[in-house]
């Protein structure tokens, strides 16, 4: 089997690995990056753009027989980790015809954010898989393997040759939230003769630890901030992050307090209550509650969904209810202006806290949270913990599986490796190696 990978090898976002076994080739996800190789931020208006177009520029991984300018090649495929853009962005320049595997959750997150986003392209058909049940394609036999992610429903993949060659691929893991069982079951019964494990390595060059240790130190942070009322809380967080919208969502129901969502995070919970029902539904009030903004409504709308807009309505929180509990409700909020037009509408001089629960990179003083609460001299707090697995965590997951090889994937620090790992293999960019 050879193993080459595209892109990840030294930086975070834009993954794409390939297999390839007797004439066939199976793809390890297709993300955008978050960045250009010369480090600029990476503009998504880039999307309009014809494969060719994305290739020249070094955006798409130069492949044949995969794109949809291009003569299909039958005997590849692609399967999908997660529902994070850094690894499915840029399956929409895939020939149509191009199999494309993923699971149950994932499908229904893509779909969504399709809905939501119409610039957004995804391949024409994503055929479903189940966890922990292998499938066939040509030569390879795949295992998915639930993983624990900020993402849900996110998979890591044991990939068997008919040569009796092995990888496993991580994915992006961590061991730290509400799944963090099945990290351990990973570790109980590992996959066995793994010749290669592709690790992800994102914490690497993050410190490698955090302040809050997992979702639960979240919950309680958060229910120690409510549990007072005397202010409306604006948690800022990805609607598709289902660990921690639980978490807001149980920190609400312990303190008696409203958690309020947009009818775009109604839709993404909705969908997945439907696959997971442990998941919070937008009905299951009076903890939860729904926003209309009429934006989301005209896209459901314009995609032939206004079902869901009737079906909630019940959910439905006006501004003067809003307003009349403003001292008890987590409001989950984004960078949008949506959120300065809430926090426009709440009584005078109420007092106003900011939740900031995603990665800190994305505050940079400049955006518009930073600004706003520059304005209203409100410190911005921050309760986050990462989607990606501690150092030790990454140890105890490569101690359990013993490869031949460690080869680093999905990280700024690959040289750092050796210092965590044994029989680390660094392969570059574009690189291949036979196992
Ligand atoms: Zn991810």
């Amino acid at each position: 089997m050879k193993l080459t990978i595209h892109r990840g090898a030294r930086t975070i976002g834009g993954t794409c690995i390939e297999l390839e076994s007797d004439g066939w080739r199976l793809f390890l996800d297709l993300g955008l990056p978050l960045m250009h190789s010369d480090g600029t931020q990476f503009d998504f208006k880039e999307e309009d753009q014809s494969a060719a177009e994305l290739i020249e520029q070094g955006i798409l991984p130069d492949l044949e027989g995969i794109y949809a300018d291009q003569l299909r090649d039958d005997r590849v495929a692609v399967l999908l980790s997660h529902a994070h853009r850094d690894h499915w962005g840029l399956m929409g320049w895939l020939h149509s015809e191009m199999p494309v595997w993923a699971s149950p959750g994932t499908v229904r997150l893509l779909n969504v954010t399709a809905l939501f986003v119409p610039t957004v392209r995804l391949p024409a058909t994503i055929h479903e898989f189940k966890m922990w049940q292998p499938f066939r394609f040509g030569p390879f036999t795949i295992t998915p393997y639930l993983a624990d992610h900020s993402a849900p429903d996110a998979a890591s993949f044991l990939i068997e040759s008919d040569q009796g060659r092995r990888v496993f691929y991580s994915g992006d893991i961590r061991a730290h939230g509400r799944k963090g069982v099945v990290f351990e079951r990973l570790l109980k019964d590992p996959p066995r003769d793994v010749d290669a494990l592709l690790l992800e390595g994102t914490m690497l060059g993050r410190g490698g630890t955090q302040k809050f240790a997992d979702e639960q130190a979240i919950e309680e942070e958060l229910v120690q901030l409510a549990r007072p009322q005397d202010r409306t809380i604006f948690f800022f967080c990805s609607s598709q992050n289902i660990d921690r919208v639980c978490s807001a969502y149980r920190a609400a129901k312990r303190t008696d307090s409203i958690f309020v969502i947009d009818l775009y995070t109604a839709c993404v919970l909705d969908q997945l209550n439907e696959l997971f029902e442990h998941i919070p539904h937008p009905d299951w009030g009076p903890t939860i509650r729904v926003r209309y903004w009429r934006s989301h409504a005209q896209r459901l709308d314009e995609a032939g969904n206004l079902d869901l807009v009737y079906r909630l309505k019940k959910s439905q929180i006006k501004d003067e209810e809003l307003a009349a509990n403003a001292n008890r409700a987590i409001i989950l909020a984004k960078s949008n202006t949506l959120f300065d037009i809430e926090a426009s509408r709440l009584p005078e001089k109420q007092t106003i806290e900011l939740v900031w629960s995603m990665w800190d990179g994305y505050l940079n003083g400049e955006d518009r949270i930073s600004r706003f609460a520059a304005a209203q001299g409100i410190e911005i707090k921050r309760i986050h913990t990462s989607g990606h697995a501690v150092i030790e965590d990454l140890q105890r997951l490569a101690r359990a599986i013993q490869p031949a090889k460690v080869i680093p994937i999905h990280t700024l620090e690959p040289a750092r490796y050796v210092d965590y790992f044994e029989n680390v293999e660094i392969v570059k960019d574009g690189e291949s190696i036979l196992l």
